[in-house]
């Protein structure tokens, strides 16, 4: 061989090692550090340009939204909120309108169990805080719960909100997630992604497959680390888990989370967890919320009412409970299966 077909050779194997690492084959994944916590992308087959921009998009969205939606770090709805507990109406920004509606639409449906207006009494109980140490006085609890805030108390324009009730607080937390993740999944169509998992910390929405399989996903265990078990989800489904583990404190022995029943004012009782699959994120984000505060006994009927077909329910006991739907999806780790509380939801 000469010289020079020698380093024709070794080019062109050089070009057709970075034809292999520019290829679109397989999976990608990447972290994205969102404000203490982060938000995991998996696509599938997409260029690795493409790839990269969908991480700086979503990234860039992300950390924006959390900024703009805060329930108390100074922001668009603090400002809302500042407003609206002094009687007078809130301009706001137009993107903001179609959130508060959706959450209202959601709110309604699930009967105020998932209700947005309760962010007074989400403070009073110091989960505005880091350091919230002990119940509040349940004199206060009572005046908060009498006020009723409601989502149904806004009036919701394009650039204006008015409240009929100077006790409702917005406070996103149960479903800005969500409907996060619904946004950074329009974003990555929009770049024509069609395969593609968005994991903000254990809640997602999946959309297509992962090559010639079903995206495969765990469930958290509430009592443990491990998962519980696991779902294969494939086309567009959302997973979203609410748990009494996630946020809560301990005072004289009691244990206080930060899933708040508007009936009572205070935390719910009866379940730890609930996981749902919906047909988008800011419904799962709700219903998990939703349900998770209509507890064992309740949950059949709430979830109906919100269009969901999938849940598995924990209860306190450590008893499980689960939509037929569901039940028929799950795949437990533990041998044998654990038992479960079936009900028919359709
Ligand atoms: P999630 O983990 O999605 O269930 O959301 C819980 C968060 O939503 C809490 O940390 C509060 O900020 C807020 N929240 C608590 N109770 C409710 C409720 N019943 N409806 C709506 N939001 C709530
Ligand atoms: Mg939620």
């Amino acid at each position: 061989m000469t010289a020079v077909a020698g380093i024709w050779r070794v080019l062109a194997l050089a070009m057709l090692m970075l034809a292999g690492s520019a290829s679109a084959a397989g999976l990608y994944e990447a972290r994205i550090p969102v404000f203490g916590s982060w938000v995991d992308l998996s696509l599938w087959n997409v260029e690795p340009a493409t790839a990269e921009t969908a991480k700086r998009v979503v990234a860039g969205d992300m950390g924006e939204l959390h900024t703009r939606w805060h329930a108390w770090e100074p922001g668009a709805l603090t400002a809302i909120n500042e407003r609206i507990a002094n009687g007078e109406p809130a301009p706001i920004e137009p993107h903001l309108a179609p959130i508060l509606r959706r959450a209202q639409e959601l709110s309604l449906a699930s009967g105020d169990l998932f209700n947005p207006a309760i962010g007074r009494l989400v403070g009073l109980w110091g989960f505005h805080a880091r350091n919230h140490r002990r119940p509040p006085p349940a004199e206060q609890i009572a005046v908060l719960v009498a006020a009723a805030p409601s989502m149904a108390d806004l009036q919701i324009e394009d650039r204006l909100v008015t409240s009929a009730n100077p006790a409702v607080q917005i406070d996103l937390g149960a479903f800005a997630k969500g409907y996060g993740v619904d946004i950074a999944i329009g974003r990555l169509r929009e770049l024509g992604i069609n395969h593609a998992v968005v994991n903000a910390g254990g809640d997602l929405r999946a959309i297509g497959r992962r090559g010639d399989r079903p995206w495969r996903i765990g469930i958290q265990d509430p009592f443990g680390d491990a998962h519980l078990a696991s779902l294969e989800i494939e086309g567009d489904e959302s997973v979203f888990t609410s748990g009494t583990y996630q946020r809560h404190f301990v005072y004289q022995g009691v244990r206080y989370h930060h899933i708040i029943d508007p009936r009572t004012g205070y935390p719910a009782r009866g379940a730890v967890s609930v996981t749902v699959i919906g047909q988008s994120g800011a419904q799962a984000d709700a219903a998990a919320t939703a349900l998770l505060v209509a507890g064992p006994a309740e949950w059949p009927g709430v979830a109906r009412d919100l269009g969901i077909r999938h849940v598995l329910l924990v209860a306190e006991d450590g008893t499980l409970h689960a939509s037929a739907a569901m039940a028929a999806r799950l795949r437990f780790e533990q041998q044998p299966t654990p038992e479960m509380q079936i009900t028919r939801l359709e």
